[in-house]
Parts: C-alpha cells; structure tokens; sequence
C-alpha cells in the first residue's frame, strides 16, 4: 500500500467525512432524492441513486437492504430523471448466486411497475462471470435493467459481443478495482481508448453506453464520434460522480441536449458510508485542499 492510501487509510471516520462530504447526499433516503431534485430542477441534472452498504454479510442485513431498495422504488417513482443502482455483494451473492438472483429480481420488478430503470453496478473480476450471469437471467424478462463493464478488463470487448441479443443500458467506465495484469490493463490512457472502443461496440452491437468518465479529451473524443455519426442524443448518454468537480462540462452536455446523470450515493448509517469516501479519496486527494478552500470561503 502506498503513502497516500495508509494516510487516508489512518484518517479517523469524522475527518474523512468532512473531507469526503461532497461526494455523499447525506444519511437516509431522504438525502438521496432530494439530492436528485435539486440536480435536475435547479441543473437539468439526471441522477442514478445508491445505497452505500457495502460488504453485506447476514440474511437479515440482505434483506434489510432489499427493504431500503423497495423503498427507494417508491421515494423515486415518480421522478423520470432518477435511476437507481444497486451491487450484488449488498444483496446476498456472499451466501448464494440463485439468492441475490432473487433479491434482484424483487427490486428490478418492483422498478418495472413504475418504467424506473435498475442499474447493476460491477465489483472486482471476482464478481464479473456471476453478475453477467444474474443480469442476462434477469434481462430476459425485464427491459428495466442495465449493466457496468469495465474496459480496463481484457475479457470486455467479448462481454460486449455476447451481452445480449436485446438491447441493454451499459454503463461503461475504466473500473474502480486494481486488477492483475494477466486479466486487466495496466496504463489509464490504454484503458480510455478502449472506452472510447467499447462505446462504438456497443452503438453497433444496439445497445445504449451510459459513457462514466470524468476524463474531459476523453468526452469530447466520444462527443465528436457521435456528432459525426449523427447517433440520436437519445441513444446514449454521459455520467459522473457526484463530488467531482466538472459542473461547466456537465452544463454545456446539457445545453446539448444529451443527459448527463450522476451516481447520487447516500448512506443509512455513516459507518457504511467510510469505506466508499475512503475509496474517493484515495482516487483523489485533491479533495482535501479543495474542502478547506470551500470552508475558508476562498
Ligand atoms: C456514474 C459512475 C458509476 C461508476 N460505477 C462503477 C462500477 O460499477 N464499477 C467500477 O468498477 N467503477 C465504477 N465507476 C468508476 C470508474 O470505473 C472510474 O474508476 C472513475 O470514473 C474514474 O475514472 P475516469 O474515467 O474518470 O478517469 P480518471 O483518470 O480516474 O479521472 C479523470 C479526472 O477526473 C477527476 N476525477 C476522477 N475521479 C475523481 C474523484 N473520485 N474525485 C475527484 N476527481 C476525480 C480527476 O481530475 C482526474 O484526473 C463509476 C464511475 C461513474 C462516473
């Protein structure tokens, strides 16, 4: 591990709170749409909301999750700008596969009723085979229902190719997770272009890339293909975190008329949440001068 990892890994949960906060709602449901609310009435801003409850591990905190989850459904329904999403290790793929299947299933539905779309986030290489497995079950029956890859894994480009035959929401990105270089790539501007790669792949192959990239070059290398391609602004769409600074951009996507969504996480208890913003800023450590510099007003 790294200075910078075992510094923020030593960091007590309050400090990383405050320097972490603007990457997190607030704590309940509640948090969570109004967030959303705010972001598309007063920005135009679409939003995909999430659960910070990593690392769930008992049947009665799975399906204390799933209840947060059917409750989401219903705080969201009737907000055509929100999505929800959701990880398969909150939802019970620890204990059994046909398990968190089933989890799944209860909440894609419960979204159906109301046309809300689901997406289901990827967890490291570990997770890729189950949760392609889960997601193609349940897209056989569910329209509602959508997928992360992750370019930065050698095996993408054949997901792609046999995700399936109708067409699938994929949010595409370079993955969060530090993988080995027998099954990943190992360089950033390597992993972009094949992003830029698998968002062509996926226009041909008929499916809908939701383009997660902070990377400006890489944006405007995506707006530019699609410009050029005249692909309908309704066949795709760009996101981002929540808490990265990119409000100019996100402005001119949306004067263009495309959606830009951002992950809208919010935490039930904060203790759930430490991990995730520990995770943030290890990505970016930036974020604590950029806070104090918010605190002091300059
Ligand atoms: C909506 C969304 C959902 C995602 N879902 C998943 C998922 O399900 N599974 C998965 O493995 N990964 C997921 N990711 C994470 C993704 O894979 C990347 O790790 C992350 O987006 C950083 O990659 P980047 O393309 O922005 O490039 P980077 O090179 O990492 O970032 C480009 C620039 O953006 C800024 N930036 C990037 N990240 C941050 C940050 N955290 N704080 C402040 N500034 C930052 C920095 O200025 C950086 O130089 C998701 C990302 C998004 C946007």
């Amino acid at each position: 591990m790294d200075l910078k990892n075992t510094v923020i890994n030593l960091m007590p949960a309050p400090l990383v709170r405050l320097f972490a906060s603007p990457y997190i709602a607030g704590k309940g449901i509640g948090a969570g749409v109004a967030k959303a609310e705010e972001l598309y009435t007063k920005l135009g801003i679409s939003s995909t909301v999430d659960l910070l409850a990593e690392e769930v591990f008992s049947r009665e905190d799975v399906e204390a999750t799933v209840q947060i989850y059917l409750r989401m459904v219903e705080a969201l329904k009737d907000r055509p700008y929100a999505s929800i999403s959701l990880k398969p290790t909150s939802l019970g793929i620890n204990e059994s596969e046909a398990y968190c299947q089933e989890n799944l299933r209860r909440i894609v539905s419960a979204a159906a009723l109301h046309g809300m779309h689901i997406t289901l986030d990827m967890e490291d290489r570990h997770f890729t085979d189950v949760t392609l497995r889960m997601f193609k079950a349940i897209r056989e029956d569910f329209d509602n229902f959508g997928i992360v890859l992750q370019s930065r894994l050698f095996r993408t480009t054949e997901d792609i190719q046999n995700l399936h035959a109708k067409p699938c929401k994929v949010r595409i990105c370079i993955g969060i997770y530090r993988e080995p270089a027998e099954v990943a790539l190992q360089e950033k501007p390597d992993m972009k272009e094949k992003v830029y790669q698998h968002v062509q792949l996926l226009l041909e192959k008929g499916h809908y890339p939701e383009i997660a990239t902070h990377d400006e070059p890489l944006i405007r290398r995506c707006m530019k293909y699609l410009d050029d391609k005249g692909v309908s602004k309704d066949a795709y769409e760009f996101q981002m975190l929540l808490g990265v600074p990119r409000a100019e951009l996100q402005q001119e996507i949306v004067k263009r008329g495309q959606v830009i969504r951002l992950y809208v996480p919010f935490a039930e208890d904060w203790k759930y949440a430490v991990h995730y913003l520990k995770r943030r800023l290890a990505a970016n450590p930036a974020m604590v001068g950029m806070v104090l510099k918010n605190m002091l007003g300059s």
